[in-house]
């Protein structure tokens, strides 16, 4: 509402050039999008990948429609540090389109793989008000169907009641799966860089017995040849 209200006085403009414009992106940064076509469906990265980064992580498929670069690092920012609702509107439709539709994903029922936002620090959220991969769940879910389940948490937010060893290995993990978690579930986060979050939130899910179909995120770091 407020949103809409200021682009009455504020004429919109484009997140990543400043030019006018009716969109998040114009024409021009939009037509210049790191689109990320044929891409290794294990790590999202171009191929070839050999060897590929995710073999050892524990999320099996990873998605991503654009490469870290150029105009996405505008999205990115804009949805990171000022929770820019269309700026994650126009990132998740982006996401929804390279979301498959068939395999696994399917075959489990909407409400039993449901999104899972990779948690912000519990500081960094208490700081800026809100979770960057949450609101990009929640943009996804509206496109998807898919509803949005809050299981993970860092470990610095982990209650401090479970066992010794239990609380080491958690540690060790950085995340934490609370007993919401479902069956299935498919994690959201914004950027993909090495893939260690991805992996630490997967691990913690397994660990409760869930299964991570897959990872999907806005974008995904391209090491330079
Ligand atoms: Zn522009
Ligand atoms: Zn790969």
């Amino acid at each position: 509402m407020l949103d809409a209200f200021l682009a009455l006085l504020v004429p919109p403009r484009c997140l990543a050039c400043g030019v006018a414009a009716r969109d998040v992106l114009c024409a021009a940064c939009r037509a210049a999008l790191p689109w990320l076509a044929g891409a290794c469906p294990r790590c999202a990265l171009p191929r070839p990948c050999a060897p590929c980064p995710a073999a050892r992580q524990a999320f099996s498929a990873a998605w991503a429609p654009v490469a870290y670069d150029g105009p996405t690092r505008a999205l990115v920012h804009a949805l990171k540090f000022r929770a820019h609702l269309a700026a994650a509107d126009a990132m998740a439709a982006q996401m929804a389109v390279v979301l498959p539709r068939d395999g696994p994903l399917s075959e489990a029922p909407l409400s039993e793989a449901p999104l899972v936002p990779v948690p912000f620090a519990p500081a960094r959220r208490r700081r800026r008000g809100f979770d960057p991969a949450e609101l990009l769940a929640r943009r996804l879910s509206a496109r998807t169907g898919r509803p949005v389940v809050r299981c993970l948490r860092r470990t610095d937010d982990a209650p401090r009641q479970v066992g010794a060893a239990r609380a080491a290995r958690l540690r060790t993990a950085g995340v934490v799966a609370t007993d919401r978690a479902p069956p299935a579930a498919v994690l959201v986060d914004d950027v993909h860089t090495t893939g260690a979050t991805l992996d630490a939130c997967a691990r913690a899910l397994a660990s409760v017995g869930t299964r991570t179909l897959g990872a999907i995120t806005y974008a995904r770091t391209v090491r330079s040849a």
